[in-house]
């Protein structure tokens, strides 16, 4: 029998693909290898979004070529976010390119609701490589949590990259989470990601009412500085965000709060830096994803200049890691 091997890097999208894909090898007769040497196919999903993961992908590169020399026989995929000028390259390290994952319809934990997005944050390459959003029809998303909780799942993920503007007619992102509530079984539904300014005061009280809705929420800031929360072309002030996460534990007094930000954005001063310290010093977070900035081409921050030095973007993640609860 044939033995697969499966790579993700990135967001949670990334990983319901490999689920996906997953699922679809297995029903091709494939069946997952215990380590990576052992497989006759290897899949690696990708993202984009940040250089760091490109180039672990060209790391790999050595590691494949040696696999092949003991496997003639073995065959290599890459997928996921691939921008264009990086497929030219990684043409030369995979036998097959697919340029979105392989559309395998099995019922998943890990339900996708929308893809793409309209926002274009200027450091995230997401509207290029998946493109503007579109929402799934929401009877189709009902059906697939029905049958997820009927196979016994515990914990349902609705993901979208900007999982809160969804819409499906009249259905929004609230009225959706509302009828995935009222469906019997025992089971838990978590989302990402919502963003800030998308984040209204019906979705909030569908949370604090709705039994199934989990109380963890990732509320990615991203900066706590207005200016650089502009240039990241972000559409809410820190000012905005505070008051929304003050509405959220009034009504959601267990929420479990966790958050993105970006450090070293360009321009970012050590002044502008402090607004995010002030942040996390005003909300305190439960978890927080620290990024450094990483520059990104095919991103409209990418023609900004990545002025603050390595040192010191690692010295700001870790005032903000030391401020984590
Ligand atoms: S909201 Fe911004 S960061 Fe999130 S996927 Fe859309 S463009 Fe990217």
């Amino acid at each position: 029998m044939k033995k697969y091997w499966i790579i993700t890097f990135g967001c949670q999208m990334n990983k319901s693909d490999s689920e996906r894909i997953a699922a679809g090898l297995e029903k091709d007769g494939y069946k997952p290898a215990s380590k990576m040497d052992e497989a006759d196919l290897i899949v690696v999903n990708m993202c984009s979004v940040r250089q760091p993961a490109v180039d672990r992908i060209f790391g790999l590169n050595k590691k494949l070529s040696q696999l092949k020399t003991t496997n003639y026989k073995l065959k290599t995929i890459l997928t996921g976010c691939i921008l264009k000028k990086d497929k030219i390259k990684f043409n030369k390290i995979f036998d097959e390119i697919w340029e979105k994952p392989k559309k395998i319809s099995i019922p998943s934990k890990f339900i996708p609701i929308s893809n793409g997005c309209d926002n274009f944050c200027a450091y995230c390459v997401v509207p290029r490589t998946r493109g503007r959003l579109v929402c799934r029809g929401y009877k189709e998303i009902i059906k697939e949590i029905n049958e997820s909780a009927a196979k016994g799942f515990k914990e349902i993920w609705l993901l979208g990259e900007n999982v809160n503007r969804y819409r499906s007619g009249s259905v929004n992102f609230a009225k959706l989470l509302k009828m995935a509530d009222d469906i019997s079984g025992d089971f838990k539904i978590r989302f990402m990601s919502p963003n800030p300014a998308d984040f209204s005061d019906e979705l909030i009280d569908v949370m604090a009412k709705c039994q199934k809705i989990s109380h963890y929420l990732n509320l990615p800031a991203q900066s706590g500085d207005n200016e650089i929360l502009k240039k990241m072309n972000r559409p809410y002030t820190a000012e905005q965000y505070i008051k929304l996460v003050k509405k959220i534990r009034e009504k959601i007094p267990d929420i479990n709060l966790s958050t993105d930000v970006i450090v070293g954005f360009p321009g970012e001063t050590k002044k502008q830096f402090e607004n995010t310290v002030k942040l996390f010093k005003k909300i305190k977070f439960d978890i927080a994803y620290i990024s450094k900035y990483s520059p990104r081409s095919g991103t409209a921050a990418f023609r900004l200049k990545d002025d603050v030095p390595i040192k010191e973007k690692k010295r700001r993640e870790k005032i903000l890691m030391k401020m984590l609860k």
